[in-house]
């Protein structure tokens, strides 16, 4: 075999490997991302439920400021009474501090529902935040697996690809550059044998000429149709 379809074949050889390692490692990303997806629901749902704690907050707050308001107004008009003399002036006020009275009691009312709310949204928020908990830890194990596999595939891959480098290094350069075009193509390999008179990778048959120049003068020739490097197998 010559020394140039050899150094090609080794570096096949190891860029198949590398590849197999890089699939390996791809492989992991969709139980990865399985998990991201599965998590990332989760926690959408406890910041949906934070905000909605965070507004039945601030909807009691807003009531206790509108209540304390109304008080403190019940207060000077209380006060105001006491300083009234004419009976007509009196009878305003305190028709005044009736109305304030129920205006009171419905905002009181308000917040009672408003304060049940917030009780509500804090025990959503909770729950939310426990199944976030028990999501994360249910998915730990897991987690752990993929990436000491992730490291192992990767210091796999870092072997493999140091490997391509050394093979590369005894290939000629311009079946190295011829090589690496092709790599990038559509083509699975770049070197396929040739089998029965035909390209190994499209079977479609090699011109006569070119097939006694590839089996008897061992040269690499180009598939007409899909362009890999057709080799004949030594006998
Ligand atoms: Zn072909």
């Amino acid at each position: 075999m010559d020394l140039e379809l050899q150094s090609l074949l080794n570096l096949q050889e190891k860029d198949l490997a590398a590849q197999e390692v890089e699939n390996e490692l791809a492989g992991l990303l969709p139980e990865l991302e399985q998990l991201e997806r599965e998590l990332a629901e989760v926690e959408s749902a406890l910041e949906a439920a934070q905000v909605a704690l965070k507004q039945a907050g601030s909807r009691r707050q807003e009531l206790e400021g509108k209540i304390e308001g109304y008080k403190l107004m019940q207060d000077r008009k209380r006060q105001k009474l006491e300083w009234v003399r004419g009976a007509k002036e009196a009878s305003e006020i305190m028709a005044e501090l009736d109305l304030a009275r129920s205006v009171l009691a419905r905002e009181e009312a308000d917040w009672v529902r408003s304060a049940d709310k917030v009780l509500e949204a804090e025990a959503r928020a909770t729950e939310t935040q426990s199944v976030v908990d028990e999501v994360k830890e249910a998915q730990a194990p897991k987690r752990e697996e993929i990436l000491a596999k992730q490291s192992e595939y990767q210091i796999k891959l870092d072997v493999a690809q140091s490997e391509c480098d050394k093979a590369k290094q005894s290939v000629p350069k311009p079946f190295l550059s011829k090589y690496e075009r092709i790599l990038k193509g559509n083509a699975p390999m770049v070197l396929f044998a040739l089998r029965g008179g035909a390209c190994g990778n499209c079977f479609t048959a090699v011109p006569m000429h070119l097939r006694q120049q590839i089996e008897h003068a061992g040269a690499i020739v180009n598939c007409q149709a899909c362009g890999v490097m057709v080799y004949a197998i030594a006998e």
